[in-house]
């Protein structure tokens, strides 16, 4: 069986491990070969920021610069696919290649969606690839840029301002709403201000970016009032979006995201999605969502990986959480960032914020103090009952107390 997977981050690498692992004979192992964009062995993008600032390589090559050797695997770096036959069972790749396959895994992650007009003029750099970071980087290093300009404080644009004022740059972030939006009720994210404002980042909230100006190269950006902020480089961190481009002209079903059923089957036979450019399910919700984090994409390179060897797979969907472990303020976001009823509990930067609807944990917000996270999640996930427990619930050791089934038994 020839098993091609495009795309070398933890959902593509998961599959393989997981394919290794599972196979039930030696004679069944299957042919892999992995298709990565970028000529790196596989990496983890959440372990560049501190590679850049360690100098460590460790964390960034998660699995060891030669684990494709390791698998077995045939890995083709630094190429990418560029368009799929389902009918041939084909892909061809940019440098002309053609590879056959019997079971096809599209793990080709996200990369940059910059609906900000201007993103593409040189001088814009992002943070979304190791290639794209490490440019940035190295121009910062040779002392070439001294200020940045930030568009987008999400949980990337944090990350990229915490790192280029620790190598010494002045820092500007400009932000539509709030700091991390998507991830952090306002109260929690006035904290992640107020850490940034500490370390000298100046952050623009309630400001728009019209538009990245300049002629040959960028200079600036223009923003909602009509002024200009001007810097020596500027940085998209506007979100990203599924690398499905090239996947257009496939009959695949595909939505934001690549659209899988719970089993991470596309509407093609033999062919399976994961990781960030897979569409799947809440696990909370049922709806339809890209939730474009590295847990997710693990799970999702496990769960084909048992589909595709004929094992029992069920996926159980998606998970919204995520931590930020750049900051000296621990925080966890799980779940909705509202409810029904909010409870709160604040003793300076400690914040803890729970949303519920029917009784029902739909979501967390954690600064300061995380204890009890992992409690928490589990209660979530299990729909607990909570409805007879008023504040109680904010102690950490609630949630813990109850999971062990000695609160309200
Ligand atoms: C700076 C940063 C920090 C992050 N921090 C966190 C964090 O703290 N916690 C967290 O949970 N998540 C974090 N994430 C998100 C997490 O890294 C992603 O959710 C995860 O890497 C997705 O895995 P993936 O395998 O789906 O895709 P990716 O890791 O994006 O890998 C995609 C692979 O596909 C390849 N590829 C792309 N196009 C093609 C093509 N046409 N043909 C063949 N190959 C292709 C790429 O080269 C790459 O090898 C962070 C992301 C970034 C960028």
């Amino acid at each position: 069986m020839r098993v091609l997977i495009l795309g070398a981050g933890p959902a593509g690498m998961t599959a393989a491990q997981s394919l290794r692992e599972l196979a039930p004979s030696r004679s069944l192992q299957p042919d892999i070969t992995i298709v990565s964009g970028e000529p790196f062995p596989p990496y983890s993008p959440p372990a560049m920021a501190d590679h850049f600032l360690t100098g460590r390589e460790q964390s960034l090559y998660w699995l060891g610069k030669d684990i494709c050797h390791r698998l077995g695997a045939d890995y083709r770096a630094g190429t990418e696919a560029q368009a799929f036959d389902p009918d041939r069972r084909r892909v061809v790749l940019d440098d002309g290649t053609e590879l056959d396959y019997d079971k096809l895994v599209i793990a080709s992650g996200s990369r940059l969606y910059a609906p900000v007009e201007g993103y593409e003029l040189p001088g814009v750099y992002n943070f979304k690839s190791l290639t794209a970071a490490r440019e940035l980087v190295e121009h910062a290093r040779r002392g070439e840029v001294r200020s940045a300009l930030i568009v987008g404080a999400g949980f990337i644009g944090v990350e990229v301002a915490l790192l280029l004022s620790s190598l010494g740059l002045d820092v500007t972030m400009i932000q539509r709403r709030w700091v991390m939006p998507r991830m952090l009720d306002t109260e929690t994210a006035s904290l992640v201000l107020h850490e940034l404002q500490r370390r000298g980042i100046t952050v623009l909230e309630n400001t728009e970016a019209v538009r990245f100006v300049g002629d040959e190269r960028v200079a600036g950006v223009e923003l909602g009032d009509g002024q200009t902020a001007t810097a020596d480089a500027c940085v998209a961190a506007t979100g990203v979006k599924p690398n499905v481009d090239y996947l257009a002209q496939s009959g695949l079903d595909i939505g934001w995201g690549v659209r899988v059923d719970n089993r991470l089957r596309t509407n093609l036979p033999d062919v399976w999605a994961a990781g960030d450019v897979a569409e799947t399910r809440d696990r909370l919700t049922g709806a339809r969502f890209v939730h474009a984090i590295w847990p997710n994409a693990r799970a999702q390179g496990a769960v084909v990986a048992r589909d595709m060897l004929g094992y029992a797979a069920n996926y159980e969907g998606a998970e919204r959480m995520n931590s930020m472990k750049h900051l000296d303020l621990p925080i966890v976001a799980v779940g909705e960032a509202e409810g029904e009823r909010e409870l709160r509990w604040r003793r300076g930067d400690q914040l803890r914020k729970i949303f519920l609807t029917d009784g029902r944990i739909v979501g967390f917000r954690l600064a300061g103090d995380i204890r009890g996270a992992g409690a928490y999640r589990a209660l979530m996930l299990r729909g607990s009952d909570l409805s007879g427990f008023g504040d109680d619930i904010l102690d950490p050791r609630f949630g813990i107390a109850r999971c062990a089934g000695v609160v309200g038994v």
